[in-house]
């Protein structure tokens, strides 16, 4: 079911990965972590190019687009407060071959890759987590390919609007109809047609652009089930071994 929304100013360690490191080592970090503001559409990097940076959001959401003939066509991933931008750095690579914006406006904190390897060369927990949250990501890659071929726009715009309530941390949010179709890989008047649908059944309000969730519960029951599995499966796998 989903959690009430929060509306405070965030803390960085509201994201989760910050959040599952140690006091101790989180303070070490801390030094190194930049704080960022995030616009809408601004790119944290392209494709082709280094990445200099991982991005954690802490109630930003950011967006992976996978590039065809040269151009960003479709998104592949969204990014919030549970994740990170620049994994390909964690994993040894110094470029993707995607590329990442922001999304939805907001905070986020970035951490140097040099700065990076210097903390992983440390006997700390920073490893352990972004190794984990690699699967969490497969994991959540793969719900996404099944949910696409078994799953309805209607279901999958309920799920992607309550995951983006809870990676934002709040009820409303900033969302072009632009976005909305690059996320559900339809046209922009299938959405309009989608929005509808829900706006009708009182879950929702959209307006120039702006999502007000209404009934998160209906939004839930609207949803499908994948919202559950990934949720479950990345409380599962982030979850800190037993001692
Ligand atoms: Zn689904």
């Amino acid at each position: 079911m989903p959690t009430p929304a929060a509306s405070t100013q965030p803390h960085p360690r509201r994201n989760l990965l910050l959040g599952a490191l140690p006091e101790d080592e989180y303070r070490r970090l801390q030094p190194a972590l930049e704080p960022v503001e995030l616009d809408v559409r601004q790119q944290l990097y392209a494709h082709g190019k280094p990445i200099e940076h991982l991005w954690f959001p802490v109630d930003a959401v950011l967006s992976l687009l996978a590039v065809v003939e040269g151009e960003a066509a479709i998104e592949v991933a969204t990014i919030g407060h549970e994740g990170l931008g620049g994994l390909p750095a964690f994993l040894g690579t110094t470029e993707s071959p995607h590329d990442t914006f922001c999304q939805i406006a907001g905070t986020a904190v970035r951490l140097a890759t040099g700065e990076l390897r210097r903390f992983l060369g440390q006997d700390g927990a920073l490893h352990d987590v972004l190794h984990r949250y690699t699967l969490a990501t497969m994991i959540q890659l793969a719900q996404n390919v099944a949910c696409n071929r078994l799953h309805t726009t209607e279901e999958r715009c309920a799920r992607w609007l309550l995951q983006t309530r809870d990676r934002v941390g709040a009820d409303e949010f900033t969302l072009t109809q632009e976005f909305l179709a690059q996320m559900l890989g339809v046209r922009r008047g299938t959405v309009s047609l989608t929005a509808g649908v829900l706006q009708q059944a009182g879950v929702l309000r959209y307006t120039r652009g702006r999502i007000t969730v209404l009934d998160a519960d209906g939004l839930y029951e609207a949803a499908c089930d994948c919202y559950d599995v990934i949720q479950s499966e990345y409380r599962r796998v982030m979850a800190a071994p037993e001692a």
